[in-house]
């Protein structure tokens, strides 16, 4: 027997910034369905890095992530639960003279977009964190920056739907959707969802469900290998990042340090990512030169995850361009842990207001209209 729902908005996809969106929604009074084809922050929400940084993102992105930033303060609140966000500040370090000069010109235009960045010398750094290795000359530091565990955000902010009333359905992968005169029909193996509004935050499967509506995208699959330590005394006080992005490294009060770098290897067929050996020794390797300190630590587990990735590196933000009441926001790129909870309010926005006030026109998939064939491949390099 097929079960039939009716609800204003369904939502496909539970990651975090669709739990956000959920939230909002029923706050405004809609009813509000979420299918997931597995658990509410399972996906790239949950297996994330915790970076919290709006340091090194692209500039059109920043007026988003700063209107997250303050979000993370009030989420232990908001969720009644701890999420482990802790402003640590967010340095980004320097190998080489270029990479500083780099550095430098970021800093400069994020300050033209309301970001305050302060670059330290070589004497500065160690200063502050003494047990850096010699390859660092320098940095640029975001002090409003910091880090969370995403494996609680994703299930907390799902928990805090269900108690609002959102209905939830785990484990319901969606097989089709469409759109006739009375609304969205959507369709799982065991229900049927009659919709008025249809939120697309599928992630990396984003792009199958915007191409349903006629309006495919370019994007591939991306999968950032990780890796974490034993519990170390606490010493990595910032969360740490690289020109380049081939590292990033934070430790948790717990004491683990979590680092990562390059490309774990994604399966489609399987639906499910794997970190690489290779790729795991180069980040062991790359960590080592700027943290010394970690030479003896264990490694106790290695992970990656799956997110979306466009080929200009920002995500897809806004209304479908072919179908009314329908909403994209998918393919983060590796860096969408930060924005989520603003992702949210502006998906929310979007559906009672038809409008928001966070600049999104740059995300419009509008970007992708005359793309056609197909790209393929891992991209190497995820900024965290
Ligand atoms: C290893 C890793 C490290 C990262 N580190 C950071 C970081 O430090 N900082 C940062 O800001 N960002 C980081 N990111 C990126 C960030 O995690 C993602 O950009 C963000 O979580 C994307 O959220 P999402 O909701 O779009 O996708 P997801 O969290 O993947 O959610 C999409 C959901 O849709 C579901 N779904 C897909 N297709 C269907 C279907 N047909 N039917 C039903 N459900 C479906 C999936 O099961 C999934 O749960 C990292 C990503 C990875 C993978």
């Amino acid at each position: 027997m097929r079960e039939r729902l009716r609800t204003d908005v369904a939502i496909v996809g539970g990651g975090i910034a669709a739990c956000a969106a959920a939230v909002e929604l029923r706050k405004a009074g809609l009813g509000v369905i979420i299918l997931e084809k597995g658990r509410c922050g399972s996906g790239a929400s949950g297996v994330n890095f915790g970076g919290v940084r709006q340091q090194g993102r692209d500039l059109r992105e920043l007026p988003l992530s700063a209107r997250a930033r303050p979000l993370w303060d009030g989420l232990n609140a908001l969720l009644g639960e701890d999420v482990e966000f802790e402003a640590t500040g967010h340095l980004k370090l320097a190998r080489s003279e270029q990479d500083m000069a780099e550095l430098e010109a970021y800093r400069v235009a994020a300050l033209g977009c309301g970001l305050d960045l302060t670059m330290l010398g070589a004497n500065a750094v160690r200063a502050e964190l003494p047990w850096l290795g010699d390859k660092v000359v320098g940095a640029s530091l975001s002090p409003t920056d910091g880090q969370a565990n995403p494996r609680v955000v994703g299930p907390a902010f799902a928990r805090l739907a269900a108690k609002l009333g959102v209905d939830i359905r785990e484990f319901t992968p969606v097989l089709s959707a469409s759109r006739s005169d009375t609304g969205f029909s959507i369709e799982s193996e065991t229900l049927s969802v009659s919709s008025r509004f249809l939120i697309n935050t599928a992630g990396a499967g984003g792009g199958l469900l915007a191409s349903i509506f006629g309006e495919p995208v370019p994007i591939t699959p991306q999968s950032p290998n990780m890796l974490v330590t034993e519990p170390l005394p606490y010493f990595i006080s910032r969360s740490i990042g690289v020109c380049g992005g081939d590292v990033y490294i934070r430790q948790v009060r717990r004491g683990n340090a979590i680092f990562g770098g390059g490309s774990g290897w994604h399966d489609p067929e399987l639906g499910f990512s794997r970190p690489s050996n290779e790729q795991s020794l180069g980040g062991m390797r790359r960590t080592l030169q700027l943290v010394p300190q970690l030479t003896n630590a264990q490694v106790i587990r290695t992970w990656s995850g799956t997110d979306g990735r466009m080929p200009d590196n920002i995500p897809v933000i806004g209304p479908s361009s072919t179908t009314p009441n329908l909403f994209h926001a998918f393919g983060f790129s590796g860096h969408g842990f930060q924005l989520s909870p603003a992702i949210g309010l502006i998906l929310a926005e979007l559906v009672t207001r038809g409008e928001t006030p966070s600049p999104i026109d740059p995300f419009s998939i509008k970007r992708f209209a005359n793309w056609q064939g197909s790209t393929t491949g891992i991209s190497d390099h995820t900024d965290h």
